[in-house]
């Protein structure tokens, strides 16, 4: 029974450390640099794309202004051609000045902005480049952490079963006791080495040492200090 017990245990320690090992995969931290990538790569892009948006509707907006202006001057060189009175002659003139430097402002804007387009078509161009290597990096980097994932799984269900059948095995009132001191101290089976618990590490007095030698096969002792299921080593 003894053996039986400490089977258990390891078959329960192998599935801990492999469910650990679940949770701290390189493979894990590598998809989620991967894909941590890509969204910062996605941002760009969206940033790219909001400016690309906002620049084009800034261009469209001048010449819509631009066109405004023209026909607003052109009205005013009309009435310049019919007005007699040099003050009013100079007024239509400086209004027109006016619309001019305005005009010339607003081409301004709008070469700047068409700039910043055609520079933003380059870095949209290069930036774009990337992409199919992020995809498929990422899409390697899955396909890695999917497949260690399903061995790990395969391992852990191989377990399950062994332990399954070790159970079958064991009375259910051991069981229990072995339960709960699983679930309070993770370990709930200790061989005893010389005077040594290998569960708490400590020593065992000579007098507790020979109790647990006094116990008869097929019953259970237990560590004085942590109280574990003691098993001593033939
Ligand atoms: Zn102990």
């Amino acid at each position: 029974m003894n053996e039986l017990l400490l089977a258990v245990q390891s078959v329960d320690t192998q599935i801990d450390q492999l469910t650990h090992r679940l949770g701290v995969l390189p493979e894990l931290v590598a998809a989620k640099h991967n894909r941590q990538q890509l969204l910062v790569w996605e941002a760009e892009q969206q940033r790219m794309m909001t400016r690309t948006a906002e620049l084009e509707s800034q261009v469209e907006s001048a010449e819509q202004q631009a066109a405004e202006l023209d026909m607003h001057k052109m009205r005013l060189s009309g009435q310049l051609r019919t007005v007699i009175a040099p003050r009013e002659a100079e007024a239509l003139q400086s209004e027109m000045k006016t619309l001019s430097e305005r005009r010339d402002a607003l081409d301004e804007q709008e070469l700047d902005a068409m700039e910043e387009l055609s520079e933003l078509e380059i870095q949209m161009a290069e930036h774009g480049e990337q992409e199919p290597a992020l995809r498929e990096m990422m899409g390697l980097g899955d396909e890695a952490l999917d497949q260690v994932q399903a061995e790990i799984k395969a391992e852990v269900e191989t377990l399950a079963a062994r332990r399954t059948e070790l159970r079958a095995e064991l009375p259910a009132e051991i069981l229990a006791r072995y339960d709960h001191l699983r679930s309070n101290l993770g370990v709930a089976v200790a061989p005893l080495i010389g005077r040594r618990c290998e569960g708490c590490h400590m020593d065992l007095s000579p007098v507790e040492v020979d109790i647990v030698k006094a116990v008869p096969e097929g019953q259970l002792t237990e560590c004085p200090q942590c109280t574990r299921i003691l098993v001593r080593k033939a």
